[in-house]
């Protein structure tokens, strides 16, 4: 089990330094930013964030994706994205996407429905996203920025949400990160 030993090296290293910030922790949590990226191994959002325990609320799937409010209904992503704003009280959304997004490139390259049904179901959310990008010819980074507005644009469909920026207590924000730089690209949208 490759993930026991990873833990077996951080109980073994790292574990006693933290227990100290741990006490306590079970009292709650108030993190200022819901995460919202592509389940991509490549990114691992506490340390692009200089992040610890407690200050990142993560949300992560193929191609970091909510749903409209119109298709929320029985949705983990869109139920975690409430508790993020209404019970948390987060002061920030990041739509993070990435480079080299594997769930976009299939998106624009389509998947064989017959071998991967459900990733074919779900593409077909993103069907608006494929037309437009085929329509204006886009690179598949611009693609790939283009889903981040989408998202941003259905996460800005909850009632939750408009009402929480509309008194100024929550901002949402597009980033692209660079797997092969690190680097973080702020997206230009209108939120
Ligand atoms: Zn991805």
């Amino acid at each position: 089990m490759y993930a026991y030993k990873g833990y077996e090296k951080y109980k073994k290293e790292k574990l006693a330094t933290l227990k100290p910030k741990l006490a306590g922790i079970e009292n709650g949590q108030s993190p200022k930013t819901l995460f919202i990226t592509c389940s991509d191994s490549r990114i691992c959002p506490n340390e692009l964030t200089s992040s610890e325990q407690g200050e990142l609320f993560v949300i992560r799937n193929a191609g970091n994706t909510i749903p409209h409010f119109d298709k929320s209904n029985g949705n983990a992503d869109a139920a975690t994205l409430e508790y993020a704003v209404k019970a948390l009280g987060v002061e920030e959304i990041i739509v993070c996407g990435h480079t080299h997004c594997g769930a976009i490139g299939a998106l624009m390259t389509g998947v064989d429905a017959n071998q991967l049904g459900t990733i074919a179901s779900y593409l077909s959310e993103l069907n608006e996203l494929r037309e437009l990008s085929l329509e204006r010819k886009m690179t598949g980074i611009e693609t790939i920025k283009e889903n981040i507005k989408f998202q941003l644009e259905n996460i800005h469909s909850y009632d939750f949400v408009q009402q929480a920026m509309s008194q100024g207590k929550l901002k949402t924000y597009g980033w692209i990160y660079g797997l092969e730089t690190g680097e973080v690209e702020l997206v230009d949208c209108e939120a």
